[in-house]
């Protein structure tokens, strides 16, 4: 920068500073009458909490608010055919037994799947630890996880012992799923001897299983006659829906005469099929892996036309007929052709980015009182960046302004994601989300100058009132309905709903921000990655076993809840615990909830992504038209002549009044040269 321009800055700045105190003048008295009104309703707030939270009989049912902002998962990208560079260890029968028994009594491997579990016995490595030696240190990045086979060790934190752990114990599972940092120091005591396993092992050998398996039960779909003409998109849908059943030697999975209504593959053992022939069991023929029976009916009411009777032990993937309807239209059982709709969908738009927006419009917005008065006003901080609040100098238009150090993505290996939200953004034109007005980047900072939503988060009003009434609450979801049928017909996954990431326009509607983990997915594809924010994770991609659009229903349904009761149903201060509750799938419902909201939460929040509202063969139109949604006129929604219930929520005041304050970044970024940000 030359003297000119820096003078030319500081001219900026000074009458920005000018305008800002006028402002500022004006609006004192306002936020004075307010502050006393908001006092007020603060009381009135605290009374009615009394009368309508009477505390808890039980010790259960009323579940913690949340009070801190969740944590995020930034994927890896992990290589998805790694190779396996170390040796397996054979293991003896009894050290089978002690990792089995290890694995079986721990919160989150135990939901591993059998397959699962045989395959990490397979692959621990071994490793011996002299005493006194750290295994893990406490704030240190993981990625191994260990079971203990021998010796002892100490589990401290901040200095303090918590526990010893001997033979059979896990520790450091977490790791496997992610990089988090180690909550807890582990130091042998005596000579140990340890299984462990690496993430990158554990999450390539699950990944590629996964998708092999897929890919087989692709095969096997496609040797049914009914079946054979829908395309891979179609059939995918159909594994989603699909569920492991298993039977014991002699166990009958169809009986001659019984009404039929579930289709099955067979993924392990034999089946024998018998018929009855003069009163005697006749056996007609003997099936096995990737043979199928009872397609018919899928189709048509049919009386099964034999007995299949499991001849030792036989799992089958199977589906039953209510659920392959909701997943494919039966008369369309010759499939329509939705290349058409995909090109539609892949056709850029013209680009919303202003052209003539220039940077240096740009002036910092700054505190015009309190703490930090004179400083520039920053809306948000995230994992990656900084909002702030800039204007253009053209008097009255605000922007919210990320910026993000380029070092830091090059370090946490952000680079695809930064650039993919960037592209992303620029080519979204939804009134669910926020526009990004321009992108520039210097040598240390990269920044996108996205409209200002001057409502402030969602998340932020949660915390103030605690729980949204449910007409609020339908209304913000449906604005979310609205982003993701824009976006999924766009084939963009969002992938991090959570009401961190719903703010408020000055009119009360809601809009999607933060798109650093939104991805492009083709219909009938699955990606592999480990990404969100543990409360809103799908139980698919805590299994590794590949996921698509439906995690944005899951959370969707996560998000119903938390605005609704004030946290999420699945929630602990330790992440592993979350998964596992993930996994169990239960859900509880306060009893305040009505009947429309637990039945909408229990369809979007289904397990098995193909049976998932949203998921299902009507698509998002399914969530539309359920019962909760009654009173919303969705065409009135989409060209914004609804009264917003959320406008109650917005202060007004000076235009950050709906922020938290924060201090200012004293820190500078470091010069950043790679290249990575050409295209930015
Ligand atoms: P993370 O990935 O950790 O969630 P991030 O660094 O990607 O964070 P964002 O989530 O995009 O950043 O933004 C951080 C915060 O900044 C938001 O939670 C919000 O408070 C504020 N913010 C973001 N965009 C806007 C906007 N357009 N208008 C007003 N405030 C915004
Ligand atoms: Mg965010």
């Amino acid at each position: 920068m030359d003297d000119e321009q820096v003078e030319e800055l500081k001219r900026q700045l000074e009458k920005q500073k000018l305008v800002n105190s006028e402002l500022h003048r004006q609006n004192r008295h306002l936020e004075e009458r307010l502050q006393e009104k908001e006092k007020l309703l603060q009381e009135l707030h605290a009374q009615y909490q009394h009368l309508e939270f009477p505390p808890p009989s039980g010790a259960e049912i009323q579940p913690e608010f949340r009070k801190s902002r969740a944590a995020v998962i930034a994927p890896e990208p992990i290589p998805e055919t790694l190779h396996i560079r170390k040796s397996r260890v054979k293991k003896t029968d009894s050290e089978t037994d002690v990792i089995v028994k290890a694995i079986q009594k721990n919160d989150f491997l135990s939901r591993l799947d059998d397959e699962q579990i045989a395959m990490m016995v397979d692959l621990l490595e071994t490793s011996s630890v002299a005493g006194g030696a750290e295994v893990i240190k406490e704030g240190t990045e993981g990625d191994s996880m260990y079971i203990v086979a021998a010796g002892e060790l100490q589990v401290s934190q901040a200095g303090r012992d918590l526990r010893t752990l001997s033979s059979g114990d896990v520790f450091g599972e977490l790791a496997i799923l992610y990089n988090c940092k180690r909550t807890a120091t582990v130091k042998a005591k005596t000579e140990v001897r340890l299984w462990c396993m690496e993430r990158q092992t554990y999450r390539t050998i699950i990944t590629n299983k996964s998708k092999k398996k897929r890919e087989q039960l692709m095969g096997f779909l496609k040797t049914s006659r009914t079946l054979k003409d829908l395309n891979d998109a179609q059939l995918s849908k159909i594994i989603d829906s699909m569920e492991e059943v298993k039977y014991q030697n002699k166990d009958v999975i169809v009986r001659e005469g019984a009404e039929g209504n579930t289709f099955y593959i067979i993924l392990k053992g034999e089946v024998l099929v018998t018929k009855n022939v003069n009163g005697l069991q006749k056996q007609i023929r003997r099936m096995g892996k990737g043979e199928h029976f009872g397609e018919q009916a899928l189709i048509r009411e049919v009386l099964r036309t034999a007995t299949c009777t499991a001849d030792g032990p036989v799992t089958c993937f199977s589906i039953d007929k209510e659920v392959f309807e909701e997943t494919i239209p039966v008369e369309h059982l010759e499939l329509f052709d939705d290349s058409k709709m995909l090109q539609e969908a892949r056709t850029p738009e013209k680009s919303s980015l202003n052209s003539t927006l220039r940077f240096k419009d740009l002036v910092p917005v700054l505190y015009q009182e309190g703490r930090y008065q004179g400083d520039p006003v920053t809306l948000g901080v995230g994992g990656f960046g900084r909002v702030e609040l800039m204007s253009a100098s053209t008097l009255g238009k605000y922007y919210a302004v990320k910026r993000v150090g380029k070092k830091h993505i090059v370090a946490k290996r952000q680079e695809e994601h930064m650039l993919f939200e960037k592209k992303i953004l620029k080519a979204i034109q939804s009134d669910f989300i926020v526009r990004l007005h321009g992108a520039f980047k210097d040598t240390r900072y990269i920044y996108m100058v996205m409209e200002f939503c001057g409502g402030g988060e969602i998340w932020t009003k949660l915390k103030e009132v605690g729980r949204f009434d449910e007409q609020t609450c339908v209304f913000c979801t449906s604005c979310v309905v609205e982003a993701y049928a824009y976006l999924h017909k766009k084939s963009i996954m969002y992938r991090d709903l959570k009401p961190e990431n719903l703010m408020l326009d000055a009119r009360g509607y809601v809009k999607l921000v933060d798109f650093g983990f939104a991805r492009e997915l083709a219909r009938g594809e699955k990606t592999y990655s480990f990404v969100g924010t543990p409360e809103y994770m799908a139980p698919e991609i805590i299994k590794n076993q590949g996921h698509d659009f439906a995690v944005d229903f899951w959370s969707l349904g996560i998000l119903i809840y938390e605005l609704l009761v004030g946290s999420p149903p699945f929630s602990s201060s330790e992440p592993q615990k979350i998964y596992a509750k993930i996994l169990d799938g239960v859900l509880t419902f306060p009893p305040y909830l009505s009947e429309a909201a637990k039945s909408i939460i229990s369809k979007l929040c289904r397990p098995r992504p193909g049976q998932r509202l949203g998921n299902t063969k009507n698509g998002i139109k399914d969530v539309r038209h359920h019962r909760w949604f009654s009173n919303m006129n969705w065409h009135k929604l989409r060209v914004a002549q609804l009264d917003a219930p959320t406008v109650r929520l917005i202060r007004k005041g000076p235009c950050y009044i709906n922020f938290d304050r924060f201090p200012q970044d004293q820190t500078k970024a470091e010069e950043e040269f790679s290249g990575w940000d050409r295209d930015f």
